[in-house]
C-alpha cells in the first residue's frame, strides 16, 4: 500500500472516544520496548509519529493512527512492564480486553515479539486468550536486522512451537531498521481489511 497520509488522531482513555467512521482497525500489542512505535512508523514511512522513547510502559491509553484515511493502527499499551502498579494494569488490561471482544471493526491483531528471544509467559498468554475468542493474529518478529540471516528460521521455529502458532495465523520477519517484511506486512494488512 502507498501511504500517503499518516496522523496521529486520539490517546483514547475509553470506547466513548474511540472514533465512529468504522474505518477497518489493525490493533497492535506486545511488551514494552519491542518496538511497536518503530514499527508503525516504518509502515507509514515517518520518523517520529508513532512516539518511540525509551521510557516503556509510558503509553497508556489506546492510540489511534489513521492511514490513507482508509484504515486505523490502534496502538495499545506495551504489557510486561514491571514498574507499572497492579491496579492500573487490571485497567488496561480491562480496557483493552473490552476493545478486542466488543470492536467490530478489528480486523487483526499484530502479535510484535522480537526475533531475537522466545516469546514471554506474557506473550503466550496474550496469544492463547486472542485464539480463545478467535481473533485474527499475525505474529510479527521484529528486530529481525540483529541477528544474522543464517539464524531467522531457527528463531522462527522455536517462536511457532512455543506458541503453537496455528496454520492461519501469519508470521512476518520485520525490520524497523532496514524495512524487511514491510511490504508483505501491507499484503497481509490490505487483504483482510479488504482494501
Ligand atoms: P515500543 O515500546 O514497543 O514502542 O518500542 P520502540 O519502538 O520505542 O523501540 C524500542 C527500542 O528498540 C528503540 O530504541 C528502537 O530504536 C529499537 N528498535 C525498534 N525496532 C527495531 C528494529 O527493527 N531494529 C533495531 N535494530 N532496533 C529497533
Amino acid at each position: 500500500m502507498k501511504v500517503t497520509q499518516a496522523e496521529f488522531v486520539i490517546s483514547a482513555v475509553g470506547p466513548d472516544q474511540y472514533p465512529v467512521d468504522a474505518l477497518p482497525e489493525i490493533a497492535l500489542a506486545g511488551r514494552s520496548n519491542v518496538g511497536k512505535s518503530s514499527l508503525i512508523n516504518r509502515m507509514i514511512n515517518r520518523k517520529n509519529l508513532a512516539r518511540t522513547s525509551s521510557t516503556p510502559g509510558k503509553t497508556q491509553h489506546l492510540n489511534y493512527y489513521r492511514i490513507n484515511e482508509e484504515l486505523y493502527f490502534v496502538d495499545f499499551p506495551g504489557y510486561g512492564y514491571a514498574k507499572v502498579s497492579k491496579t492500573q494494569r487490571q485497567v488496561w488490561g480491562k480496557m483493552i480486553e473490552k476493545y478486542l471482544l466488543e470492536r467490530e471493526t478489528l480486523k487483526l491483531v499484530l502479535l510484535v515479539l522480537d526475533l531475537r528471544h522466545p516469546p514471554t509467559k506474557d506473550d503466550e498468554l496474550m496469544y492463547d486468550w486472542l485464539k480463545h475468542y478467535d481473533i485474527p493474529v499475525c505474529i510479527v518478529a521484529t528486530k529481525a536486522d540483529k541477528i544474522p540471516k543464517t539464524r531467522w528460521q531457527k528463531h522462527v521455529k522455536q517462536m511457532k512451537d512455543a506458541l503453537l502458532l496455528r496454520k492461519t495465523d501469519a508470521f512476518i520477519m520485520f525490520s524497523s531498521e532496514t524495512g524487511v517484511g514491510r511490504d508483505e506486512l501491507w499484503a497481509h494488512i490490505t487483504s483482510v481489511s479488504g482494501l
